[in-house]
C-alpha cells in the first residue's frame, strides 16, 4: 500500500498508473516511501511554488490597491 497526500487515502501498488501516479489525482507515489519523511527534491519543488505563489498573490494585491487609488 502506498499514500496519496492529496487524496487523503491509499492504495494497493497494484492500482498505480503505468507511471507510478496514483490513479485518482495522477501524483506520483512511488517515489515516496509510505510512512517516510518527502523526498529533498519534494522540498524544492515545494518551496518554489510556495514564493510563486505568494509572488503571484503580492502582485493581485498591488493590482486591487491600483484599482482603489
Ligand atoms: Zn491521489
Amino acid at each position: 500500500m502506498t499514500w496519496c497526500d492529496r487524496c487523503e487515502r491509499e492504495f494497493d501498488l497494484g492500482l498505480l498508473r503505468d507511471d507510478g501516479g496514483c490513479p485518482a489525482c495522477g501524483q506520483l507515489l512511488t517515489d515516496a516511501p509510505s510512512g517516510g519523511s518527502a523526498p529533498w527534491h519534494f522540498w524544492v519543488v515545494a518551496a518554489a511554488a510556495a514564493l510563486y505563489l505568494g509572488w503571484r498573490a503580492l502582485q493581485g494585491i498591488i493590482w486591487v490597491v491600483q484599482q482603489i487609488i
